[in-house]
């Protein structure tokens, strides 16, 4: 069945291999501001081939099994509390990509099903609209399982690498550390204020990014000892995983946006090839 994702009509090869991207995506808030961080993501967005696509592994589209979103027009889920109106009010109306949807339960041979009602979540839209303000990209997501360990993640990962050379742009969108319980309100806005532990586990975190050693990474709750502090919940750090999968052999990866924020996040973010 594999062959039949090689002859998609929507997306023929188009000789050229798109990056891979890891977003540290951070706070909702992003997604109406002009900082250190989206300045980091528009500058990648101008670096890379325009993609036909995006598929999205947002930290905030969890399941038991894994699902494909097909819908057409995707709706902006404003999946959060506490922030002003006028992020309840933002709206990014990137088309979808059913024909796509449909192509990668075909590579999944059925074990990735369609999903016809998620839309876009905020790990999505706040990272898409400072990249692609105009929404003209289509948009879909794949789900994460939440119920399976990192190493399922990044094998199921492995078999998007073909949609690579469709000219699909596939962003994982979590944080590498992520600890909201943690997070020193009072400096919220000094920008690379990070706990020690959590400065410390970001550095073997990169070290193991930039030497390649996934093996490492997929096994995150023995990477250091405040493994558990830096990812009490692992739904933003599987982004990670399916993004580090797509890396081909001794392809070049590139750190940016590497900054701590509130003690204990960080929004190191990773680009793969280009
Ligand atoms: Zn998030």
């Amino acid at each position: 069945m594999l062959s039949n994702i090689n002859e998609l009509i929507a997306l023929p090869d188009n000789g050229i291999k798109m990056p891979v991207l890891f977003i540290g995506h951070g706070s909702p808030m992003n997604a109406l501001e002009d900082n250190l961080f989206t300045r980091g993501w528009k500058n990648v967005a101008k670096e890379i081939p325009l993609p036909k696509v995006i598929l999205f592994i947002s930290a905030h589209w969890l399941t038991r099994g894994t699902y494909v979103s097909g819908v057409q027009h995707p709706n902006t889920i404003h999946d959060f509390g506490g922030f002003p109106k006028a992020l309840f009010d933002v709206q990014y109306p990137a088309p979808g990509f059913p024909e796509l949807a449909n192509e990668i339960i075909t590579l999944y041979e059925g074990n990735v099903k369609l999903d016809q009602e998620w839309g876009l979540d905020h790990g999505v839209w706040s990272v898409a609209k400072p990249m692609y303000p105009n929404a003209n990209v289509p948009c879909l997501q794949l789900s994460i399982d939440y119920s399976r360990p990192g190493e399922y993640h990044y094998t199921l990962a492995k078999r998007l690498r073909i949609l690579r050379n469709k000219g699909v742009l596939i962003i994982g969108s979590g944080n590498m550390v992520h600890n909201l319980g943690m997070v020193a309100f009072d400096k919220i806005n000094e920008i690379g204020f990070g706990f020690d532990w959590a400065l410390d586990i970001n550095e073997t975190f990169k070290r193991n990014i930039l030497e390649g050693n996934h093996v490492s990474l997929q096994k995150y709750e023995s990477i250091h000892s405040a493994s558990k502090k830096a990812i009490p919940t692992p739904d933003h750090y599987f982004p990670l995983l399916y993004s580090l999968a797509l890396q081909d052999k001794n392809e070049k990866v590139e750190l940016f946006n590497d900054y701590a924020v509130g003690g204990s996040l960080t929004m190191t973010s990773v680009k793969i090839g280009g």
